[in-house]
Protein backbone atom coordinates (compact mmCIF):
# COMPACT_ATOMS: atom_id res chain seq x y z
CA UNK A 1 0.00 0.00 0.00
CA UNK A 2 1.36 3.72 -0.86
CA UNK A 3 2.12 5.27 2.46
CA UNK A 4 0.24 8.26 3.05
CA UNK A 5 1.72 12.00 3.70
CA UNK A 6 1.23 12.11 7.06
CA UNK A 7 3.63 9.10 6.86
CA UNK A 8 5.90 10.22 4.77
CA UNK A 9 6.26 13.22 6.80
CA UNK A 10 7.87 11.23 9.77
CA UNK A 11 9.34 8.69 8.16
CA UNK A 12 10.31 8.68 4.59
CA UNK A 13 13.62 8.61 3.91
CA UNK A 14 15.25 6.74 6.44
CA UNK A 15 15.30 2.92 7.27
CA UNK A 16 17.89 2.36 10.19
CA UNK A 17 19.18 -0.77 10.26
CA UNK A 18 19.75 -2.76 13.35
CA UNK A 19 22.06 -0.76 16.10
CA UNK A 20 22.18 2.49 13.78
CA UNK A 21 20.78 5.84 15.28
CA UNK A 22 16.65 5.89 15.26
CA UNK A 23 17.21 9.72 14.44
CA UNK A 24 18.89 10.83 11.29
CA UNK A 25 22.33 11.91 11.84
CA UNK A 26 24.29 14.72 10.80
CA UNK A 27 27.18 13.63 8.87
CA UNK A 28 28.88 16.53 9.83
CA UNK A 29 31.49 15.71 7.33
CA UNK A 30 32.97 17.22 3.71
CA UNK A 31 35.14 13.67 2.84
CA UNK A 32 34.33 10.43 3.07
CA UNK A 33 37.05 7.35 3.04
CA UNK A 34 38.05 4.02 0.35
CA UNK A 35 40.30 1.72 0.32
CA UNK A 36 41.41 1.86 -3.22
CA UNK A 37 42.29 4.28 -5.59
CA UNK A 38 40.41 2.33 -7.96
CA UNK A 39 37.00 2.50 -5.54
CA UNK A 40 37.35 6.34 -5.74
CA UNK A 41 37.84 6.66 -9.80
CA UNK A 42 34.73 5.18 -10.49
CA UNK A 43 32.93 7.29 -8.55
CA UNK A 44 34.34 10.18 -10.16
CA UNK A 45 32.84 8.56 -13.54
CA UNK A 46 29.73 7.71 -12.16
CA UNK A 47 30.14 4.33 -12.68
CA UNK A 48 29.58 3.80 -9.24
CA UNK A 49 27.23 5.25 -6.48
CA UNK A 50 28.94 6.31 -2.78
CA UNK A 51 29.72 9.18 -1.15
CA UNK A 52 33.12 11.18 -1.86
CA UNK A 53 32.71 14.72 -1.28
CA UNK A 54 29.39 16.66 0.39
CA UNK A 55 29.06 19.15 -2.49
CA UNK A 56 28.37 16.68 -4.54
CA UNK A 57 26.48 14.18 -2.36
CA UNK A 58 26.06 13.90 1.65
CA UNK A 59 23.94 10.95 3.13
CA UNK A 60 22.44 13.35 5.92
CA UNK A 61 21.02 16.29 2.65
CA UNK A 62 19.97 12.61 0.56
CA UNK A 63 17.88 11.48 3.13
CA UNK A 64 15.77 14.84 3.27
CA UNK A 65 15.88 15.28 -0.48
CA UNK A 66 14.06 11.48 -0.33
CA UNK A 67 11.62 12.40 1.97
CA UNK A 68 10.28 15.65 -0.07
CA UNK A 69 10.97 13.32 -3.40
CA UNK A 70 8.21 10.99 -1.81
CA UNK A 71 6.09 13.68 -0.46
CA UNK A 72 5.66 15.12 -3.97
CA UNK A 73 5.41 11.63 -5.32
CA UNK A 74 8.53 12.52 -7.84
CA UNK A 75 11.26 10.05 -8.61
CA UNK A 76 14.24 12.24 -7.28
CA UNK A 77 15.28 15.33 -5.51
CA UNK A 78 18.25 17.55 -4.93
CA UNK A 79 18.48 20.16 -1.75
CA UNK A 80 19.79 23.36 -2.52
CA UNK A 81 21.37 26.53 -0.23
CA UNK A 82 17.91 28.25 -0.21
CA UNK A 83 15.00 28.23 -2.68
CA UNK A 84 17.01 31.26 -4.98
CA UNK A 85 19.28 28.44 -6.30
CA UNK A 86 16.65 25.91 -6.50
CA UNK A 87 14.81 28.13 -9.22
CA UNK A 88 17.78 29.25 -10.51
CA UNK A 89 18.71 25.27 -11.28
CA UNK A 90 15.88 24.57 -11.98
CA UNK A 91 16.07 26.53 -15.77
CA UNK A 92 19.92 26.39 -15.94
CA UNK A 93 19.90 22.99 -15.99
CA UNK A 94 18.12 22.73 -19.45
CA UNK A 95 18.87 26.83 -20.65
CA UNK A 96 21.79 28.07 -22.17
CA UNK A 97 22.55 31.47 -23.44
CA UNK A 98 20.48 31.60 -26.44
CA UNK A 99 17.47 29.93 -25.16
CA UNK A 100 14.07 31.20 -23.84
CA UNK A 101 11.66 30.19 -21.18
CA UNK A 102 8.38 31.38 -20.35
CA UNK A 103 7.56 32.22 -16.80
CA UNK A 104 3.77 33.31 -15.06
CA UNK A 105 4.48 37.44 -13.82
CA UNK A 106 3.47 36.95 -10.43
CA UNK A 107 5.81 34.73 -9.17
CA UNK A 108 8.18 35.57 -6.04
CA UNK A 109 9.83 39.03 -6.25
CA UNK A 110 13.33 37.68 -5.82
CA UNK A 111 12.77 34.93 -8.32
CA UNK A 112 11.27 38.11 -10.93
CA UNK A 113 14.37 39.67 -10.85
CA UNK A 114 16.61 36.26 -11.15
CA UNK A 115 14.54 35.62 -14.72
CA UNK A 116 14.00 39.18 -15.98
CA UNK A 117 17.99 40.65 -15.03
CA UNK A 118 20.11 38.42 -13.91
CA UNK A 119 19.31 35.35 -16.55
CA UNK A 120 19.42 37.48 -18.95
CA UNK A 121 23.25 38.78 -18.59
CA UNK A 122 23.79 35.01 -18.98
CA UNK A 123 22.11 35.30 -22.20
CA UNK A 124 18.86 33.51 -21.17
CA UNK A 125 16.01 35.61 -22.10
CA UNK A 126 12.29 35.18 -19.74
CA UNK A 127 9.04 36.91 -21.15
CA UNK A 128 6.47 37.11 -17.90
CA UNK A 129 2.68 36.19 -19.05
CA UNK A 130 -0.62 36.98 -17.13
CA UNK A 131 -1.26 33.71 -15.67
CA UNK A 132 -5.26 34.28 -15.84
CA UNK A 133 -4.79 34.82 -19.51
CA UNK A 134 -6.39 32.47 -22.18
CA UNK A 135 -4.50 29.44 -23.52
CA UNK A 136 -4.18 31.22 -27.02
CA UNK A 137 -2.65 34.56 -25.12
CA UNK A 138 -0.23 32.53 -23.15
CA UNK A 139 0.68 30.64 -26.66
CA UNK A 140 1.73 33.65 -27.88
CA UNK A 141 4.85 33.87 -25.63
CA UNK A 142 6.32 30.72 -26.97
CA UNK A 143 9.48 30.71 -29.53
CA UNK A 144 11.47 27.75 -31.15
CA UNK A 145 14.26 28.48 -28.68
CA UNK A 146 11.84 28.10 -25.77
CA UNK A 147 12.67 25.54 -23.02
CA UNK A 148 10.65 25.73 -19.84
CA UNK A 149 7.11 27.36 -18.44
CA UNK A 150 7.33 28.25 -14.81
CA UNK A 151 4.90 29.40 -12.16
CA UNK A 152 4.30 29.42 -9.02
CA UNK A 153 1.19 26.92 -7.23
CA UNK A 154 0.11 29.28 -4.86
CA UNK A 155 2.37 33.16 -5.68
CA UNK A 156 4.02 34.96 -2.82
CA UNK A 157 2.70 37.91 -2.51
CA UNK A 158 -0.09 38.50 -4.96
CA UNK A 159 -1.63 34.90 -3.82
CA UNK A 160 -3.53 33.70 -7.08
CA UNK A 161 -3.90 30.29 -7.38
CA UNK A 162 -2.21 29.21 -11.08
CA UNK A 163 -4.18 26.42 -13.21
CA UNK A 164 -1.69 23.65 -13.01
CA UNK A 165 -3.42 21.68 -15.99
CA UNK A 166 -3.68 24.67 -18.27
CA UNK A 167 -0.43 25.57 -17.50
CA UNK A 168 1.20 21.66 -18.20
CA UNK A 169 -1.33 21.34 -21.35
CA UNK A 170 0.46 24.62 -22.93
CA UNK A 171 3.99 23.15 -21.87
CA UNK A 172 3.24 20.38 -23.29
CA UNK A 173 1.73 21.41 -26.40
CA UNK A 174 5.17 23.06 -26.70
CA UNK A 175 7.32 20.31 -26.02
CA UNK A 176 9.00 21.86 -22.97
CA UNK A 177 8.31 20.72 -19.09
CA UNK A 178 6.34 22.59 -16.57
CA UNK A 179 8.25 23.92 -13.48
CA UNK A 180 6.42 24.48 -10.39
CA UNK A 181 7.12 26.51 -7.29
CA UNK A 182 4.97 24.82 -4.93
CA UNK A 183 6.76 26.70 -1.59
CA UNK A 184 2.67 28.16 -0.66
CA UNK A 185 0.78 25.19 -1.31
CA UNK A 186 3.52 22.37 0.22
CA UNK A 187 2.95 19.08 -0.61
CA UNK A 188 0.54 18.63 1.84
CA UNK A 189 -2.35 21.02 0.30
CA UNK A 190 -1.03 20.35 -3.83
CA UNK A 191 1.06 17.81 -5.19
CA UNK A 192 1.42 19.74 -8.90
CA UNK A 193 2.67 16.46 -10.51
CA UNK A 194 -0.79 14.98 -10.06
CA UNK A 195 -1.97 17.91 -12.10
CA UNK A 196 1.26 17.63 -15.06
CA UNK A 197 3.65 19.19 -13.80
CA UNK A 198 7.27 17.89 -14.31
CA UNK A 199 9.30 19.64 -11.93
CA UNK A 200 8.81 21.11 -8.41
CA UNK A 201 11.04 23.66 -6.75
CA UNK A 202 10.12 24.82 -2.61
CA UNK A 203 11.93 27.38 -0.77
CA UNK A 204 12.18 25.12 2.15
CA UNK A 205 12.83 28.04 3.88
CA UNK A 206 8.82 28.53 4.43
CA UNK A 207 6.48 26.17 5.73
CA UNK A 208 8.78 22.84 5.31
CA UNK A 209 11.38 24.39 7.82
CA UNK A 210 8.16 25.99 9.60
CA UNK A 211 10.45 27.54 12.27
CA UNK A 212 12.46 30.02 10.54
CA UNK A 213 15.69 28.44 11.36
CA UNK A 214 16.80 27.66 7.72
CA UNK A 215 17.02 29.21 4.38
CA UNK A 216 17.15 25.89 2.01
CA UNK A 217 15.30 25.20 -1.21
CA UNK A 218 14.84 21.86 -3.16
CA UNK A 219 13.74 20.32 -6.47
CA UNK A 220 11.79 17.76 -7.25
CA UNK A 221 11.88 15.79 -11.12
CA UNK A 222 8.38 13.61 -10.94
CA UNK A 223 10.21 11.74 -13.62
CA UNK A 224 7.64 12.18 -16.45
CA UNK A 225 9.08 14.40 -19.52
CA UNK A 226 10.47 12.48 -22.35
CA UNK A 227 13.35 14.61 -22.84
CA UNK A 228 14.90 12.22 -25.85
CA UNK A 229 11.55 12.66 -27.44
CA UNK A 230 12.19 16.58 -27.61
CA UNK A 231 16.35 15.64 -27.94
CA UNK A 232 17.09 18.42 -30.10
CA UNK A 233 15.58 21.01 -27.43
CA UNK A 234 17.52 19.46 -24.59
CA UNK A 235 20.97 18.19 -25.76
CA UNK A 236 22.33 18.86 -22.36
CA UNK A 237 20.72 15.59 -21.15
CA UNK A 238 20.95 13.68 -24.35
CA UNK A 239 24.15 14.35 -26.10
CA UNK A 240 27.17 13.26 -23.86
CA UNK A 241 28.48 15.31 -21.37
CA UNK A 242 32.29 16.16 -21.90
CA UNK A 243 32.76 17.27 -18.69
CA UNK A 244 31.72 13.65 -17.54
CA UNK A 245 33.58 11.48 -20.06
CA UNK A 246 31.30 11.09 -23.00
CA UNK A 247 27.88 10.04 -20.62
CA UNK A 248 24.70 11.14 -21.47
CA UNK A 249 22.41 11.50 -18.58
CA UNK A 250 19.16 10.61 -20.27
CA UNK A 251 20.50 7.51 -21.73
CA UNK A 252 22.11 6.58 -18.29
CA UNK A 253 20.43 7.39 -15.93
CA UNK A 254 16.27 7.42 -17.74
CA UNK A 255 13.86 8.88 -15.51
CA UNK A 256 16.61 10.43 -13.03
CA UNK A 257 18.41 12.30 -15.90
CA UNK A 258 17.47 15.67 -14.45
CA UNK A 259 18.45 15.29 -10.69
CA UNK A 260 21.49 13.51 -12.03
CA UNK A 261 22.65 16.32 -14.38
CA UNK A 262 21.73 19.18 -11.45
CA UNK A 263 24.03 16.85 -9.05
CA UNK A 264 27.01 16.22 -11.21
CA UNK A 265 27.01 19.20 -13.11
CA UNK A 266 25.49 21.70 -11.73
CA UNK A 267 26.28 21.40 -8.25
CA UNK A 268 29.48 20.46 -9.09
CA UNK A 269 30.69 23.45 -10.95
CA UNK A 270 28.20 26.03 -8.74
CA UNK A 271 28.26 24.74 -5.29
CA UNK A 272 24.99 25.97 -3.54
CA UNK A 273 24.72 22.83 -1.05
CA UNK A 274 22.93 23.09 1.93
CA UNK A 275 24.97 22.37 5.21
CA UNK A 276 23.96 18.99 7.02
CA UNK A 277 22.97 20.55 9.70
CA UNK A 278 20.82 23.05 8.07
CA UNK A 279 19.30 19.65 6.42
CA UNK A 280 18.69 18.35 9.62
CA UNK A 281 16.82 21.37 10.94
CA UNK A 282 14.68 21.27 7.79
CA UNK A 283 13.81 17.76 8.37
CA UNK A 284 12.68 17.75 11.65
CA UNK A 285 10.34 20.86 10.46
CA UNK A 286 9.06 18.24 7.36
CA UNK A 287 8.38 15.61 10.60
CA UNK A 288 5.28 18.00 11.57
CA UNK A 289 4.67 19.59 8.26
CA UNK A 290 1.38 17.65 7.92
CA UNK A 291 0.38 18.78 11.17
CA UNK A 292 0.68 22.24 11.01
CA UNK A 293 -0.31 23.43 7.41
CA UNK A 294 -3.50 22.41 8.06
CA UNK A 295 -3.40 24.52 11.56
CA UNK A 296 -1.50 27.58 9.81
CA UNK A 297 -4.62 27.10 6.90
CA UNK A 298 -7.80 27.02 9.88
CA UNK A 299 -6.35 30.16 11.44
CA UNK A 300 -5.59 32.30 7.79
CA UNK A 301 -9.49 31.01 6.82
CA UNK A 302 -10.43 32.68 10.67
CA UNK A 303 -8.83 35.70 10.01
CA UNK A 304 -9.50 36.39 6.46
CA UNK A 305 -13.10 35.70 7.46
CA UNK A 306 -12.46 38.31 10.13
CA UNK A 307 -11.36 40.56 8.20
CA UNK A 308 -13.66 40.34 5.35
CA UNK A 309 -16.45 41.64 8.02
CA UNK A 310 -14.80 44.05 9.22
CA UNK A 311 -15.61 47.85 7.86
CA UNK A 312 -12.20 49.31 8.03
CA UNK A 313 -10.75 46.19 5.80
CA UNK A 314 -10.73 47.52 2.01
CA UNK A 315 -10.46 44.10 0.17
CA UNK A 316 -9.35 40.87 1.31
CA UNK A 317 -7.45 38.02 -0.63
CA UNK A 318 -7.82 34.40 0.37
CA UNK A 319 -8.51 31.90 -1.44
CA UNK A 320 -10.46 29.85 1.07
CA UNK A 321 -12.99 32.70 0.79
CA UNK A 322 -16.17 31.76 -1.21
CA UNK A 323 -15.93 35.27 -2.80
CA UNK A 324 -12.58 34.77 -4.07
CA UNK A 325 -11.94 34.85 -7.53
CA UNK A 326 -10.18 31.32 -7.09
CA UNK A 327 -12.23 29.73 -4.76
CA UNK A 328 -13.05 27.32 -7.48
CA UNK A 329 -10.26 26.19 -8.44
CA UNK A 330 -8.46 26.13 -4.59
CA UNK A 331 -11.41 24.11 -3.95
CA UNK A 332 -10.84 21.43 -7.26
CA UNK A 333 -6.41 21.77 -6.86
CA UNK A 334 -6.49 21.47 -2.84
CA UNK A 335 -6.63 18.87 -0.51
CA UNK A 336 -9.27 19.81 1.02
CA UNK A 337 -9.66 23.32 -0.53
CA UNK A 338 -6.95 24.56 1.43
CA UNK A 339 -4.08 27.05 0.40
CA UNK A 340 -2.11 28.38 2.42
CA UNK A 341 -1.37 30.62 5.50
CA UNK A 342 -0.97 33.58 3.96
CA UNK A 343 -3.41 36.38 3.77
CA UNK A 344 -3.67 39.51 1.84
CA UNK A 345 -5.57 42.71 2.51
CA UNK A 346 -6.15 46.28 2.33
CA UNK A 347 -7.43 48.85 4.58
CA UNK A 348 -9.21 51.64 3.86
CA UNK A 349 -7.25 55.46 3.89
CA UNK A 350 -4.00 53.38 2.11
CA UNK A 351 -0.41 53.01 2.76
CA UNK A 352 -0.23 55.56 5.81
CA UNK A 353 -3.18 53.00 7.36
CA UNK A 354 -1.19 50.32 6.57
CA UNK A 355 1.95 51.52 8.03
CA UNK A 356 -0.04 52.46 11.47
CA UNK A 357 -1.95 49.19 11.94
CA UNK A 358 1.27 47.51 11.26
CA UNK A 359 3.23 49.36 14.16
CA UNK A 360 0.27 48.65 16.22
CA UNK A 361 0.31 45.29 16.45
CA UNK A 362 2.03 43.62 19.69
CA UNK A 363 1.68 39.58 19.30
CA UNK A 364 2.62 39.56 15.42
CA UNK A 365 5.34 40.74 14.48
CA UNK A 366 7.09 42.80 11.64
CA UNK A 367 9.36 40.38 9.98
CA UNK A 368 10.54 39.96 5.84
CA UNK A 369 9.35 36.34 6.23
CA UNK A 370 6.48 34.56 5.45
CA UNK A 371 5.22 31.01 6.69
CA UNK A 372 6.52 29.97 9.72
CA UNK A 373 4.88 28.98 13.00
CA UNK A 374 5.14 32.89 14.14
CA UNK A 375 2.10 35.13 12.84
CA UNK A 376 4.11 38.02 10.97
CA UNK A 377 3.64 40.62 9.20
CA UNK A 378 5.31 42.78 5.53
CA UNK A 379 3.92 46.08 3.99
CA UNK A 380 6.03 45.02 0.39
CA UNK A 381 5.23 48.65 -0.69
CA UNK A 382 7.47 49.63 2.36
CA UNK A 383 9.67 46.80 2.26
CA UNK A 384 10.08 44.50 0.33
CA UNK A 385 9.12 46.12 -2.97
CA UNK A 386 10.10 50.10 -1.49
CA UNK A 387 12.53 50.92 -4.75
CA UNK A 388 9.28 50.76 -6.47
CA UNK A 389 6.91 53.32 -7.36
CA UNK A 390 2.87 53.11 -6.87
CA UNK A 391 2.45 52.66 -10.63
CA UNK A 392 5.37 50.09 -11.17
CA UNK A 393 3.93 48.43 -7.72
CA UNK A 394 0.29 47.79 -9.62
CA UNK A 395 2.58 46.76 -12.85
CA UNK A 396 3.88 43.51 -10.38
CA UNK A 397 0.52 42.85 -9.19
CA UNK A 398 1.33 44.53 -5.66
CA UNK A 399 -0.99 46.92 -4.66
CA UNK A 400 0.61 50.22 -2.78
CA UNK A 401 -1.99 49.43 -0.10
CA UNK A 402 -1.62 45.13 -0.02
CA UNK A 403 -0.53 43.78 3.50
CA UNK A 404 1.13 40.41 3.52
CA UNK A 405 -0.17 38.79 6.76
CA UNK A 406 1.59 35.36 7.34
CA UNK A 407 -1.02 33.44 9.80
CA UNK A 408 1.16 31.41 12.38
CA UNK A 409 0.20 28.10 14.47
CA UNK A 410 -1.22 30.38 17.34
CA UNK A 411 -4.55 30.60 18.59
CA UNK A 412 -6.86 32.19 16.34
CA UNK A 413 -8.89 34.10 18.97
CA UNK A 414 -5.70 35.77 19.79
CA UNK A 415 -4.21 36.10 16.54
CA UNK A 416 -7.90 38.39 15.83
CA UNK A 417 -7.78 39.83 18.94
CA UNK A 418 -4.20 41.75 18.35
CA UNK A 419 -5.65 42.88 14.71
CA UNK A 420 -8.67 43.74 16.15
CA UNK A 421 -6.70 46.53 18.76
CA UNK A 422 -4.37 47.51 15.92
CA UNK A 423 -7.27 48.13 14.16
CA UNK A 424 -8.95 50.52 16.57
CA UNK A 425 -5.72 52.06 17.95
C1 LIG B 1 11.01 32.81 -0.35
C2 LIG B 1 10.63 32.28 -1.66
C3 LIG B 1 11.58 31.93 -2.63
C4 LIG B 1 13.05 32.16 -2.40
O1 LIG B 1 13.51 31.29 -1.44
P1 LIG B 1 14.77 31.60 -0.46
O2 LIG B 1 14.80 30.35 0.35
O3 LIG B 1 14.45 32.83 0.32
O4 LIG B 1 15.96 31.75 -1.34
C5 LIG B 1 11.14 31.39 -3.82
N1 LIG B 1 9.83 31.20 -4.06
C6 LIG B 1 8.87 31.53 -3.16
C7 LIG B 1 7.45 31.30 -3.48
C8 LIG B 1 9.24 32.09 -1.94
O5 LIG B 1 8.28 32.43 -1.06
Amino acid sequence: MKRKPETLCVQAGYEPKKGEPRVVPIYQSTTFKYETSEQMADLFDLKAEGYFYTRLQNPTNDVVAKKIAELEGGVAAMLTSSGQAASFYSIFNICEAGDHFVSSSTIYGGTFNLFAVTMKKLGIECTFVDPDASEEEIQKAFRSNTKALFGETIANPVLNVLDIEKFARIAHKNGVPLIIDNTFATPINCRPFEFGADIVIHSTTKYMDGHATSVGGCIVDSGNFDWEKHHDKFKGLTEPDESYHGLAYSSAFGKGAYITKATAQLMRDLGSIPSPHNAFLLNIGLETLHLRVPRHCENAQKVAEYLEKNEKVAWVNYSGLPSNKYYELAQKQFTNGQSCGVVTFGLKGGRDVATRFMDNLKLCCIATHVADARTCVLHPASHTHRQLSDEQLIAAGVKPDLIRFSVGIENAEDIIADIEQALNA
